[in-house]
């Protein structure tokens, strides 16, 4: 599916909504760092959520990611055309003996204990068989099996992570209830199918990552290397997404650009920049991960804190 190369990075936004200056900045350092390294860069729709996808949202995206001067190597990648590949992942963990299937009701879900990243952890209700109480129950999720071994990577920012998987997740769903595959399956499988070998992304995806590393050791596909870089808060504290009704971006591009070159701590340029080219010239050499402000969170600059929410009265 892919050929070998020593660096392919990629962005894989949610067609949920526009971009905002928390999508700029993966969108941002993913992309600079691809190009310091003379690597590839993929774009990425991560549309499987189809109930979320906003069919405008697409080109709305595709649009201002020309307009703000990335270019993306090779085809854009659907996830809602690469079911057939997580069913197939699917089929190789069932046959591994490392999924089950999970009749749990929200209800049950809502009473299970938090774990230690605020998420529910999964006891294992239905680990050994569905619950005599729930067998009539049609809709089933499947869920993996974690074991005692604790998960640990470096991040190239966040530097030496670790998570218990049993403690702090339990058995998470890889396919869920309403037939829609997870997205912690579905992006392992495209990543290790696309040869991605570099990750960059925002740091409230820390927390996912031991779950996608066992994954691609369940699925045999290799490791890449991870950089978290900090999410950008709005005014509340808040990461700014398309939940927080964050702002979309403006058309003024070299503008936001240079907001984020500078949220991300990244060295200033001698002169301003007359252009979207000029700009990018200077970011493949200038991007220095080694000067990312080594914090999981930041508040974004002026401008760009507000949520898109307007007060009437
Ligand atoms: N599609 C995910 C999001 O919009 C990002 C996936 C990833 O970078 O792993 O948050």
């Amino acid at each position: 599916m892919s050929h070998a190369v020593s660096y392919r990075g990629r962005f894989a936004p949610s067609p949920t909504g526009p971009l905002h200056f928390g999508s700029l900045i993966a969108a941002l350092a993913s992309h600079a760092d691809a190009r310091a390294h003379r690597g590839e860069w993929q774009l990425r729709i991560d549309d499987i959520d189809a109930p979320r996808t906003r069919i405008d949202a697409e080109n709305d995206i595709r649009a201002t990611l020309e307009r703000y001067g990335f270019k993306w190597d090779g085809a854009i990648v659907h996830q809602s055309s690469r079911i057939d590949r997580y069913e197939s992942a699917l089929a190789r963990l069932r046959h591994s003996g490392s999924v089950y299937e999970c009749a749990c009701t929200r209800r049950d879900l809502d009473a299970m204990p938090l774990g230690s990243s605020g998420e529910r952890v999964y006891p294992g209700a239905c680990r050994d068989g569905v619950a005599a109480d729930h067998l009539r129950r049609r809709e089933r999720a499947w869920r993996v099996r974690v074991d005692d071994a604790v998960v640990r990577f470096r991040d190239r920012l966040q530097g030496a992570q670790q998570q218990d998987l049993a403690r702090d997740v339990g058995d998470f769903i890889v396919k869920r209830a309403d037939g829609m595959f997870a997205y912690q399956l579905a992006i392992v499988v495209d990543d290790g199918d696309f040869g991605i070998t570099h990750i960059v992304r925002g740091a409230d995806l820390l927390a996912s990552t031991p779950r996608q590393i066992f994954l691609q050791r369940k699925l045999a596909f290799s490791e890449p290397v991870y950089l978290h870089v900090p999410v950008a808060l709005n005014a509340s504290g808040e990461k700014l997404s398309k939940q927080t009704h964050a702002t979309p971006l403006p058309h003024d591009a070299l503008k936001a650009l240079r907001a984020a070159w500078r949220f991300l701590d990244q060295p200033l340029p001698p002169a301003e920049f007359s252009s979207i080219d000029e700009f990018w010239r200077y970011a493949e050499s200038a991007w220095s991960p080694s000067r990312l402000p080594p914090v999981p969170m930041l508040p974004a600059p002026a401008g760009h804190e507000r949520t898109g929410l307007r007060f009437f009265g």
